[in-house]
């Protein structure tokens, strides 16, 4: 299956199957870089609800910028990691003051805002041909592609990047894939695989030690993202000092 074939497909299937979700109902920068930030952490039937009551609160960057730090925080409750909310609020008074950016370096400047939510940012509200790599997109692309990577046809990095997350969260599930219900079997190296969970840690001693070790050699080879760490053991090695937390991935420190 070539690249092209994969993003026709794929953009099909999407055309029936897509979810429909709130934040795609606009093309509003600050709305959709609300949206990916609390993505970062949390379920999507969870944001739906937290999304929604914030911009009904704050429905513009300039009015997020003007609030007390303190609520912005306390509004968070709940979404995790409290520090992604005052990033937010930090890049609300950037696009406040400088206007909302038009490309992916000008996202990446402002605070919080890491390689993937620039280009989310810009695939998705400024339509540019770039697709953000998360765990799902980057799952679906090694195994129907063998790539770490792939080219929006022209003017549809935006489609495309909705129909790929939508591809991984309900049919190229990480453990069990839902092939049998997949636009990409026909022609899908990886079609039928399983994929095993992580063995559980024995409670023997030194297990954790051990989950520590293994994960922190991993961290040496490349970062990883955080949906695929152990939380306890990811948390462990953040408060030693030996790795910290960077656009959703885990990652040695800078
Ligand atoms: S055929 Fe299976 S493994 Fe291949 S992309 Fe579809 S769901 Fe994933």
């Amino acid at each position: 299956m070539t690249p092209e074939q994969l993003a026709d497909r794929v953009l099909a299937w999407y055309a029936i199957h897509g979810r429909d979700l709130p934040w795609r109902r606009t093309r509003d920068p600050y709305a959709i870089l609300v949206s990916e930030v609390m993505l970062q952490q949390t379920q999507v039937e969870r944001v739906i609800e937290r999304w929604t009551a914030w911009l009904e609160r704050w429905p513009t960057a300039g009015e997020l910028a003007a609030a007390p730090r303190a609520d912005v925080i306390a509004a968070w409750q709940g979404l995790g990691y409290n520090r992604r909310a005052v990033a937010l609020h930090e890049a609300a008074r950037a696009i406040a003051e400088h206007g909302v950016p038009q490309d992916q370096a000008g996202w990446r400047a402002l605070p919080g805002v890491g390689p993937y939510t620039a280009a989310a940012v810009c695939a998705l509200a400024l339509d540019h041909d770039v697709i953000p790599i998360d765990v799902n997109v980057q799952r679906i692309l090694e195994r129907a592609l063998d790539a770490t990577a792939i080219e929006p046809p022209p003017g549809r990095g935006h489609d495309l990047t909705q129909s790929l997350f939508d591809l991984g969260a309900t049919i190229c599930l990480a453990r069990i894939p839902r092939c049998e219900a997949c636009p990409l079997a026909d022609g899908c190296p990886s079609r039928g695989n399983r994929y095993e969970p992580a063995r559980r840690q024995s409670r023997f001693e030194g297990s954790r030690r051990q989950a520590r070790g293994q994960l922190l050699n991993r961290l040496r080879e490349a970062p990883v993202p955080l949906a695929d760490c152990d939380d306890e053991i990811a948390a462990l090695l953040i408060k030693d000092g030996l790795a910290e937390e960077r656009d959703g991935m885990l990652a040695l420190p800078i």
